[in-house]
């Protein structure tokens, strides 16, 4: 009666797109894009087709090949049926793209579940970048693209901790976690058969890690028929890593200098973000963040939990990137991003170059060409604040970092705090909640998972598992 089938985050990491039938009810636990999967016939130059709506993904494998799920528009331009919707509900577990981004491609009758904060976030990432079609989570616009037409909104129903609702014969119950992006969740689902658990992305050495026992000891008080749980990092042993570590490693560096320092993290990251402005604001020096970035600002100081630093904080400074003209005219910024550049707090590259030891510039690797205009002076330190190199085409690009690096004659650190849980964390918190069943998901590394729980099942795609 109740089963499960997994047609992404299968010896991968991300892509997560599970299917949950109960009776007549079916849901997905999140609808991620897989990069790896992407990346493995497309890249920079080459692109799924639009003009081709939905049947290059189809075809290539980037998403299901299945009928009742998708958009009309994309399914007719593909020469595809169009059948009713046979999906009950998306449950996302948070924002980042490889659990939510192809939600884009699904029919817009089709509830999604998300957090309240996981929202917020969403909306930021939307209102920043220009609608594309692996970007439209919130709302669509349907193709052929029409300027005229106005966007179809999608259903979302947020939750916050501790709510619980029902989707037809299934029960939900979001419990929070953490990880490297705020409003995360993992959740119980009660089925007929039994409740089963899905971890989402989860770490135990974070800031919050608190939230992640509670998800843990909830697990655990159900007795789980079955648990879907990431392994990311299942093989790493695991270093000496914390926020605290971040905290005290970079104000190591920004205290002995009085040159330019610039921090490359991914801004969603709101621990790195705190961390970051902390650490400026003990330093005595502004905390510098992107034009594209102050969408975050905009929306995640909305949720106080979060601590977020307002647009207006006396600490916040906005670098506002050359564009059209060149010359910072008021119509190179016309459209959403002139409630930003009007401010007092908005400089340009001209205006932070006087000031270069009194800022410590969120600038990364995709905002170098800022260096150009600023001419930091030899000694300025690049804080890189991310996992290091993993695979072929990050080891290309940490060269040309080392480049850009070598040109400016800065001195280079690292400082990170990964957001998913080492291996031996991992291993005990399956172990505790102790489920009949296992599915790992998300991991290259399935089968590392042994020994922890009798019934281990190592995930073969598109094959459904009764529970
Ligand atoms: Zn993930
Ligand atoms: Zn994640």
């Amino acid at each position: 009666m109740v089963s499960l089938t997994f047609y992404g985050g299968v010896n991968e990491i991300g892509g997560n797109k599970i299917l949950l039938e109960d009776k007549d009810t079916r849901i997905f636990l999140d609808f991620g894009k897989g990069f790896a999967r992407r990346a493995k016939y497309f890249e920079e130059f080459i692109n799924p087709r639009v003009s081709n709506g939905i049947e290059d993904f189809l075809q290539m494998g980037l998403l299901p090949d299945m009928e009742g799920i998708y958009r009309d528009d994309l399914m007719k331009m593909a020469g595809r049926k169009i059948v009713e919707p046979n999906i009950d509900a998306v449950l996302l577990t948070h924002a980042h793209s490889d659990h939510a981004d192809y939600i884009s491609f699904l029919h817009e009758d089709i509830p999604i579940y998300m957090g309240e904060t996981c929202h917020l976030i969403i909306k930021a990432i939307e209102e920043r970048s220009n609608r594309e079609i692996e970007r439209e989570i919130l709302s669509y616009k349907p193709r052929p693209y029409n300027r005229k037409d106005s966007p179809i909104e999608r259903k979302i129903n947020t939750f916050r901790t501790g709510d619980r609702f029902k989707i037809g014969s299934i029960e939900v119950e979001p419990i929070h976690v953490d990880h490297s992006v705020p409003g995360a969740y993992g959740f119980i689902i009660y089925t007929t058969e039994g409740p089963i658990a899905y971890t989402g992305d989860i770490r135990l050495h974070g800031t919050k890690s608190q939230m992640t026992r509670d998800f843990i000891e909830k697990a655990k008080e159900v007795k789980p028929i079955a648990l879907i749980a990431e392994g990311t990092r299942i093989k790493d042993e695991g270093r000496e890593e914390s926020e605290d570590k971040v905290y005290k490693d970079s104000n190591k560096i920004v205290s002995s200098t009085d040159r330019l320092v610039l921090a490359d993290f991914n801004f969603k990251d709101v621990d790195r973000l705190r961390t970051f402005y902390n650490v400026a604001k003990e330093n005595d020096r502004k905390f510098v963040v992107k034009l594209n970035d102050a969408y975050f600002l905009k929306w995640l100081s909305k949720d106080p939990k979060l601590g977020v630093p307002k647009i207006d904080d006396e600490n916040i400074i906005i670098y506002v990137p050359k564009k059209g003209s060149g010359t910072y005219s008021d119509s190179d910024y016309k459209g959403k991003e002139e409630q930003f550049i009007d401010r007092t707090n908005a400089w340009t590259a001209e205006q932070i170059a006087v000031r270069e030891g009194k800022v410590l510039c969120g600038i990364g690797f995709f905002s170098f060409t800022a260096l150009i205009d600023i001419k930091p002076d030899p000694g300025a330190a690049y804080i890189h604040s991310a996992s290091e190199p993993y695979n072929e085409e990050q080891v290309i690009d940490q060269k040309r970092i080392d480049s850009w690096i070598e040109h400016f004659g800065m001195n280079k650190f690292q400082s990170h705090c990964s957001g998913h849980a080492r291996g031996k964390d991992l291993l005990d918190a399956v172990k505790e909640i102790g489920a009949k069943m296992l599915f790992p998901v998300h991991t290259e590394h399935p089968e590392a998972y042994k020994g922890t729980v009798p019934n281990i099942t190592l995930v073969k795609e598109t094959v459904k598992y009764t529970i």
